[in-house]
């Protein structure tokens, strides 16, 4: 048998086998009266899971990234002011993004590690004009999560729009969009949802979609414009087809499929999985002498973890010791301290037994790297935490 790995990077993950038997499935023509149903069908899942009786889902063909154009695209005219609340990369992207549409962008940066300052946000939504805001929840560069509840309130308060990149959370870290106030949220198909790289899906709320719709320029991106896509998406929820361009039709199948499973297990079991998942990862790196990135255990993130390296550890040493032993883990991303750390992805279908073997493997990587400490402390400490 062929050595295979376990992919326990922080997207894309490994993926349920029915998920991927319907990317393997004959395609249907995206006007087939079951691929409507099947469309249909994911599009009130999504309602669902993102916890948003009232907002508009979207599904595109593409990644994440695409998803941040949409939102860029059409909330965003020139001259309009954006706040970006970054926490790692993903924040900083959307600093160019934003700007690329004409929007003065402000950025208010955390150092690495740390969360948002929210009175600074507060200062700044106080004095400057303003038309959004956003954060990311689960930034994958640094592992750091964010309070979405308080950037829903802030932007309500403010009377500013709130855009939550969920790209390393929808489906792992709770999110009741409606609740907490929140226009868009998005994310990746690859990420907690389960399904292969290649949907960017997102939720809009009514209040984003009235000031799409009062829009005084035209949105300057073909592709992504949803005057293009919501009639397509109303079409199908309404049990009609309607063509624009392509969808991706077994990447939607394969949706369903996932969808619904996240439905069977039931939002709450799932963030309570993520939760025990977090913890019991963070507590075995602990346990093996290695320090968090993220500073303050109430905001390191649940669907990944992120550790330094021990003093003297190579990273390309530790990283094929961890591959060698089954296990494919992610290096740092942060360019400021890329090879000074790693990254375990813990979402989606992830379980213990998989954790399980993923600290052992990070032992096996730790012993090759001639770190010192007490073999299985790790996996102790994980199943002590997993299982209390
Ligand atoms: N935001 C976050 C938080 C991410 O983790 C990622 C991908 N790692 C993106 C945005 C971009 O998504 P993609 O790589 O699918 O374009």
């Amino acid at each position: 048998m062929a050595k295979r790995a376990w992919v326990m990077v922080p997207g894309p993950i490994e993926f349920e086998v029915e998920v991927l038997q319907a990317l393997g499935a004959p395609t249907a023509s995206h006007v087939d009266p079951d691929f409507v149903d099947v469309f249909g069908e994911a599009l009130a899942l999504m309602r669902t899971v993102w916890r948003a009786p009232e907002g508009q889902p979207f599904v595109l063909a593409g990644s994440g990234t695409l998803a941040m154009e949409a939102v860029g695209a059409n909330l965003i005219e020139p001259g309009d002011g954006v706040l970006v609340l970054s926490t790692g990369v993903f924040g900083d992207r959307f600093e160019d993004l934003f700007s690329r549409y004409g929007a003065r962008v402000t950025v208010v940066r955390s150092e690495i590690g740390y969360g948002v300052d929210w009175e600074k946000v507060e200062q700044e939504l106080s004095t400057g004009d303003y038309r959004l805001v956003t954060a990311t929840h689960v930034d994958t560069s640094t592992a750091v999560r964010v309070d979405p509840r308080r950037l829903g309130d802030v932007a309500r308060r403010h009377d500013v729009l709130a855009v939550l990149d969920g790209v390393c959370s929808v489906a792992g870290e709770r999110i009741d969009q409606d609740e907490w106030g929140l226009d868009a949220v998005f994310t990746a198909s690859q990420k907690a949802i389960g399904v292969p790289p290649g949907l960017a899906l997102f939720v809009v709320s009514p209040r984003a979609l009235n000031r799409f719709l009062s829009r005084r320029t035209k949105v300057p991106n073909y592709y992504c414009d949803w005057a293009q896509w919501l009639p397509i998406m109303q079409a199908y929820q309404q049990g009609k087809a309607a063509y624009f361009a392509t969808p991706a039709v077994n990447h939607i199948k394969a949706l369903r499929i996932a969808l619904r499973r996240i439905q069977d297990e039931g939002l709450d079991a799932r963030f309570e999985r993520h939760r025990r998942l977090g913890e019991a990862c963070r507590s075995a790196l602990t346990a093996l002498g290695l320090a968090i990135v993220p500073e303050n255990e109430g905001e390191a993130a649940n669907t990944l973890s992120a550790a330094w390296y021990p003093h003297g550890a190579d990273a390309g040493t530790f990283l094929a010791a961890v591959r060698e032993a089954g296990v494919v883990l992610a290096g740092g991303l942060h360019p400021k301290i890329a090879p000074k750390y790693f990254r375990v992805g813990h979402m989606g279908a992830t379980g213990p037994g998989e954790l399980l073997a993923t600290i052992g493997a990070i032992e096996r990587g730790l012993c090759a790297c001639g770190v010192g400490f007490e073999p299985g402390v790790g996996l102790r400490a994980a199943q002590r935490v997993y299982w209390s």
